[in-house]
């Protein structure tokens, strides 16, 4: 047994986890808070792209925890939780350390589901995690490398085939942003960048279909045609089964099996419930976990048989009330958490979780995007990439971490980039998308624009509100220390 009594225990430190801990030490909450996450780095998932592409460094995306608490007050544990005994309110470590808390939350996320696809566990390249985005862009330099070295032409166009599997949300960004990433990248080995194909496969008939960025489908559609290399869309298809080398599909009306030849497939296609969860089960009544497995809770966020244990995020479904699965959803409902644990910890009402969607964004490509704003407004190209951009790093975890962020996106919006184009005109093998070439002229003017376009989404509302805002611990604060 480990030697702080009866602490609140956040179990998963994303953005439901972080943001509880850190607005419970905000408003002073007098309770030791020990945060446990499985690895050492945050991983801001809206931005990952920027990571696999370079265009923001791996400390700005995954910052480390250490760095994100530190004079924080909030212990942090690096370990994995295996068990959860909800009745005896213990939980026990991968390290064999255990603790009994008189608050928890859950907040460990979903897993990459498969669907059940043969292989596809073992051979697709999923894109949720750090870990992901090193081995993906390992597997793509090898594979453009590789292309660039072999006279052999049918092996060369199965290594420069890229097969993105689910056209949600991640699978379009992900089609569009390698689609101007990639031919870069071949184009400095001296490759034949048309001989690249980016292909998303997708069961439903349309992209994002039911999705919160549905109303952007025309949007994506058109970036897709304007992209370096187009990309290829097969909508309407089943994935059957992933091997190494090759990828196998039915159309859903046709009895046809058809295989592509490809050595990277990106899969973004369906989730699945947390392990943790699932070993729940004998301890949550059946008809008290949704469909999916997942736990309900009530309005105030609390598990409906055990009022001290409260789940949010990905890894809850609130009864009556289902949140799409958001990084912009399980923030707000990290606020209201806490502040919840600080009302049942006082003996004082416990309040409903209000989550306001503010608009959705989505990258399109290297320097292009769509802010929707409210289903009223959409602002797409650079300024939509710009407004996604300074509205990231707004909401990244800590003033210092956003400070130190948005300073470093605005200096290489304003100096680096259009230093980056003057040098690609000198380097005639340098490829640029339409949207670069076209935007070129303009790049300078629109670097002065950036912090008009982030006072405008922050005037509109997309900017995190005060209440929701965390500040850093004050020096002189009168918290206990943790021991
Ligand atoms: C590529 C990608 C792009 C996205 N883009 C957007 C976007 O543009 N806008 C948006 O609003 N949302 C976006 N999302 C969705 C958003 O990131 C999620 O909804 C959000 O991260 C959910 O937060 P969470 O706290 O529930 O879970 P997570 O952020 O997934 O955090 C769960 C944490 O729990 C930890 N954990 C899990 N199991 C254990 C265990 N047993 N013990 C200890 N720790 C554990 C994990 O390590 C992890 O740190 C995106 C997601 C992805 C994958």
């Amino acid at each position: 047994m480990n030697s702080i009594t009866n602490p609140t225990v956040i179990v998963g430190a994303g953005f439901t986890g972080l943001f509880t801990a850190l607005h419970l030490r905000h408003q002073q909450f007098v309770q030791s808070i020990i945060l446990i996450d499985a690895q050492s780095r945050f991983v801001f998932k809206p931005m990952l792209y920027e990571f696999l592409t370079g265009e923001l460094p791996e400390d700005t995306v995954c910052p480390t925890y250490q760095e994100l608490l530190t004079g924080s007050d909030i212990t942090f544990e690096q370990d994995r939780v295996v068990g959860i005994d909800l009745k005896q309110k213990r939980i026990d470590l991968a390290s064999g350390k255990n603790y009994t808390f008189s608050h928890l939350v859950l907040a460990v996320g979903s897993n990459q589901g498969y669907l059940g696809t043969t292989g596809a566990e073992e051979h697709a390249y999923p894109f949720r995690s750090r870990e992901d985005v090193l081995g993906l862009k390992q597997q793509i330099q090898i594979c453009l490398l590789k292309a660039s070295q072999t006279t052999d032409e049918q092996k060369r166009r199965s290594l420069l085939t890229f097969a993105i599997v689910g056209a949600g949300p991640t699978g379009v960004e992900m089609a569009a942003t390698l689609a101007d990433l990639l031919p870069n990248w071949y184009a400095k080995q001296g490759g034949d960048i048309h001989e690249i194909r980016i292909v998303l496969l997708n069961h439903g008939k349309e992209i994002l279909q039911g999705d919160v960025n549905a109303s952007l489908k025309e949007i994506a559609l058109h970036s897709f045609h304007t992209r370096t290399i187009p990309v290829e869309l097969r909508m309407g298809v089943s994935v059957k089964a992933v091997s190494a080398d090759q990828l196998e599909f039915q159309p859903v009306d046709s009895s046809t099996l058809e295989t592509l030849s490809t050595h990277t497939t990106i899969w973004t296609a369906g989730t699945t419930v947390n392990p943790l969860l699932k070993s729940l089960a004998a301890q949550i009544p059946a008809d008290h976990l949704d469909k999916h497995g997942l736990p309900l809770v009530t309005p105030t966020l609390q598990l409906l048989d055990f009022p001290s244990v409260f789940a949010a995020g990905d890894c809850a479904d609130v009864q009556e009330h289902r949140q799409p699965a958001l990084a912009q959803v399980a923030y707000q409902q990290g606020a209201a958490i806490a502040h919840n644990i600080i009302a049942l910890h006082k003996g004082k009402p416990l309040q409903p979780a209000h989550v306001s969607l503010r608009g959705t964004l989505m990258k399109l490509g290297l320097g292009n995007g769509v802010a929707n704003l409210f289903d009223k407004m959409q602002i797409g190209g650079k300024p939509g990439d710009l407004i996604r951009s300074a509205t990231y790093l707004e909401m990244l975890p800590t003033p210092l971490h956003n400070f130190k962020a948005t300073k470093e996106w605005i200096q290489e919006e304003t100096f680096h980039r259009y230093h980056r184009l003057k040098v690609a005109e000198a380097i005639p093998k340098l490829v640029l998308s339409p949207t670069e070439r076209r935007d070129r002229p303009l790049v300078k003017a629109l670097a002065i624009v950036a912090p008009i376009a982030f006072l405008i989404a922050t005037i509109i509302g997309l900017q995190t509100p005060p209440n929701e805002q965390i500040r850093p611990t004050q020096p002189n604060s009168t918290q206990p220390s943790s021991p």
